[in-house]
């Protein structure tokens, strides 16, 4: 029907030639407008030569595509330069949430209307997850995890992608010589739990901000927290860190975590979330963690909660501080749930923010 309809809307533009600018389109052409009328008319009637043709091939039964349908994405990697660092973004993938209760502050009907208006769908809320490894030259240096093998088994492969990606962009886990984690949200932490239950990263360094660490180890903390979610993810974070042996170091805010990453306080998404400035040279980006998650929602709307901030109101004035800044310094983000591969500049809006997304590019 979608077909049939544009062809119809094509038509009625055909059959009106004065809705051109014959004498701009003629300049173009570098012909005369009579010409340019000739010749359209040539081409229209070779179309539809062209259209007989088809039909006429659709009848042959034996004509087959070269390949099969893939029904399978390219691996996911992306690499880009912070002077003299290589950035690898690797996807974990993408999980589907309900639209409803996403937002704590908004109705479902205002959820949707930002999604229709971004032209995403509006049935789902599609979250992506984009870990980053830094190479500088002297280490490689992984920020966040993803979800974790056993994610990868449970989702059939939607999610806990890292693993496999990261092997097609040429490293393997064993390579890593830092894992810095922002936060202990589960798509943040559970990736460093491999499928046989060891440490997946057996050769690296592990980096936790230090007031996460006090917060969600603490037994007290534990035993006040509302069930649920929350008393879900103390459990969940004994559980990673003991898979570990408990061999973590944790750093502080506002200082070198390691040579060119830096730890900037962003609390308030949890009570210990970090965010970090990797810097080379004269470049810089801002690795945001979840200071605005799914960014058609919270750029666009800094006042929506997030319904799984644990202090919303303290996340919302992270995100607007964060913001400002990289609006007034024209920093780039690296936003772990923005699209693939998650590089954006941002500018103000009247109401917010938006995100400007780096095209890909071919080149590094
Ligand atoms: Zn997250």
């Amino acid at each position: 029907m979608t077909v049939l309809r544009i062809v119809r809307i094509w038509k009625i533009g055909t059959d009106r030639p004065s809705y051109f600018n014959h004498e701009a389109l003629a300049m173009y052409n570098g012909a005369e407008k009579t010409s340019y009328l000739v010749t359209r008319r040539g081409v229209l009637s070779g179309g539809a030569a062209m259209i007989t043709a088809g039909a006429a091939l659709s009848h042959e039964t034996t004509v087959h595509a070269a390949a099969p349908i893939a029904a399978k994405q390219a691996p996911g990697f992306y690499r880009y330069k912070v002077g003299d660092f290589e950035v690898t973004v690797i996807t974990d993938g993408a999980l589907a949430f309900p639209v409803e209760n996403f937002v704590s502050n908004a109705t479902t009907e205002q959820v949707k209307a930002a999604l229709a208006a971004a032209h995403r769908a509006t049935d789902a809320l599609s979250v992506p997850f984009s870990p980053i490894v830094v190479n500088t030259g002297s280490k490689l240096i992984l920020i966040d995890t993803g979800l974790g093998d056993a994610a990868f088994e449970r989702s059939k492969g939607t999610v806990g992608q890292f693993a496999t990606n990261l092997k097609a962009a040429g490293l393997e886990r064993s390579n890593i010589d830092a894992v810095v984690i922002s936060h202990f949200h589960i798509d943040h932490v559970d990736g460093l739990v491999a499928a046989d239950g060891k440490p997946a990263f057996p050769h690296a360094e592990i980096f936790v901000p230090a007031a996460e660490w006090k917060f969600w180890m603490d037994d007290g903390e534990m035993s006040r927290a509302p069930k649920g979610r929350i008393e879900g993810l103390f459990k969940n974070s004994r559980r990673v860190f003991g898979a570990l042996g408990g061999k973590i170091t944790p750093y502080e805010e506002d200082k070198e975590v390691l040579a060119g990453l830096t730890a900037i306080a962003t609390p308030g998404h949890s009570v210990g979330h970090a965010s970090f400035v990797l810097s080379s040279g004269a470049s810089s980006v801002f690795i945001q963690g979840d200071v605005a998650h799914i960014p058609v929602l919270f750029v666009a709307n800094p006042g929506w909660h997030a319904s799984i901030d644990q202090d919303p109101v303290m996340a919302e004035a992270t995100r607007r501080k964060v913001y400002d800044m990289l609006v007034a310094e024209k920093m780039l983000v690296q936003g772990f749930h923005y699209p693939f591969p998650a590089l954006a500049h941002v500018e103000k809006t009247a109401s917010g923010y938006r995100e400007v997304l780096m095209p890909w590019n071919p080149n590094i």
